[in-house]
């Protein structure tokens, strides 16, 4: 499948039980370019141990505790080593690698990825909280390393491939598409009160919960733009949204003579997975390949901000900057558990995270996060803050 003549590339999987952990498994499974240094997961010990037995992972770690014995049962006379609890998780992060696959969801992603990051890795980068709640940290931290962190998230890896290593002094505009998500064309007062199963039921991407609630308010989109501003060193200005359904095209570049590169491909994640595993290299992959004659036609329109109230709040969020952007964070992790537990209805999504941000501000939270112990106590204090009606 791939053509890599040299050593072996050796990996590390955070969240290799997720949607991204699967997707790159299919990369990486039986592929001689890649041996497993370690997986990672959260709690589902069954899941892990035959990920790592799929993989001929080294060792295994394990967030929740109470799961050690599973794995440890599960991995029994494979010989792949074991560990749990968020000690064990750190060190399996900074195993000797070339490269981690950062895709551990939310505000757990921190810490590891981070850890990995001091080591001197080179991180793909799945989980947006990372950039969302401790951008400065992040790339401080890759800068002071002289590593890349490669943009894995669709739109990002797309605007990666447009920069092709430039920088944006000389960018006019950098755009996100969004899909619209399952709510495209229903009714604010629908959207508001819109059931689990409707808002899980994502047209295009079949992802994790919580990105896939994202996804259907357009929170994921202003997710993506503060990270964006982060990753790219964009001025926010410069930062737009495109509703596209097809997701097709994931990310466009203007430049200042009036060109416009745009990154395409079938909406398939492992296609910018496989960008960042063969990164700087390409990989040949048995991905669906893009045919524009036969989908005929692609659409595109401005988001509609009264019906998608959650990206303008974002968008201001990125532009006020400070704290704010790991408060809105914590707080819609903390909205989409509470209506993924059917205790909130999906139009509170958005209120709830909007009050955050409005209490953060009136409480002078205003200083930008600069290492990751900043962002995580102006995480956790917007964390104790938060309140469900
Ligand atoms: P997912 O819910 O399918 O998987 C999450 C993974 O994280 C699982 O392996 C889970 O076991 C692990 N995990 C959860 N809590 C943990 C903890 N405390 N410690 C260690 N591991 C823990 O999510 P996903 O859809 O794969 O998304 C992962 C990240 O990638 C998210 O940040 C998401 O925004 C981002 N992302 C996903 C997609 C996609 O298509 N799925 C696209 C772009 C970006
Ligand atoms: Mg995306």
């Amino acid at each position: 499948m791939v053509t890599m003549h040299r050593r072996p590339r050796r990996l590390i999987i955070l969240g290799a039980t997720g949607s991204i952990g699967r997707s790159t498994a299919d990369l990486v499974a039986g592929n001689p370019d890649f041996e497993v240094e370690a997986v990672v997961g959260g709690s589902d010990a069954v899941a892990l141990a035959s990920m790592a037995r799929r993989l001929k992972a080294r060792h295994a770690a394990i967030s929740d505790e109470t799961a050690l014995g599973a794995l440890r049962e599960g991995l029994a006379g494979s010989g792949i080593s074991c560990a749990a609890g968020e000690a064990g998780v750190v060190e399996a992060a900074q195993r000797p690698c070339d490269m981690v696959i950062a895709a551990i969801v939310g505000i757990a992603g921190l810490k590891p990825t981070f850890a990995a990051l001091q080591q001197g890795r080179t991180i793909a980068l799945a989980n947006k909280e990372c950039m969302v709640s401790a951008g400065e940290a992040f790339m401080a931290q890759a800068a002071a390393q002289g590593v890349p962190l490669l943009p894995m998230d669709s739109e990002h890896n797309a605007i990666f491939q447009a920069l092709n290593g430039r920088d944006a002094s000389d960018v006019e505009q950098m755009v996100l598409t969004a899909s619209g998500g399952p709510f495209l064309n229903w009714s604010a007062a629908a959207i508001d009160e819109a059931d689990v199963a409707a808002a899980l039921a994502h047209p295009n991407w079949s992802m994790g919960r919580k990105i896939t609630i994202d996804s259907a308010g357009l929170m994921n989109k202003g997710l993506e733009l503060i990270e964006a501003q982060a990753l790219f060193r964009i001025n926010p200005e410069k930062l737009d949204v495109v509703v596209h359904p097809q997701s097709v095209v994931h990310g466009m570049v203007s430049f200042s003579d009036g060109s416009v590169v745009a990154g395409l491909s079938v909406p398939d994640m492992r296609t910018p997975i496989a960008h960042c595993l063969g990164y700087p290299e390409r990989l040949t992959t048995s991905c669906k390949r893009l045919d524009l004659a036969a989908l005929g036609g692609l659409t595109f329109a401005r988001p509609d901000h009264g019906r998608f109230p959650a990206l303008q709040l974002a968008m201001d969020v990125m532009k006020t900057g400070q704290g704010l952007p790991t408060v809105l964070n914590a707080a819609n992790e903390l909205a989409v558990a509470a209506f993924l537990d059917c205790r909130i209805k999906f139009g509170d999504i958005a209120r709830l995270v909007a009050n955050a941000c409005e209490a953060a501000l009136r409480h002078g939270e205003a200083k930008t996060p600069q290492t990751l112990a900043e962002a995580l106590a102006v995480d956790h204090v917007a964390r104790e803050r938060f309140a469900t009606p």
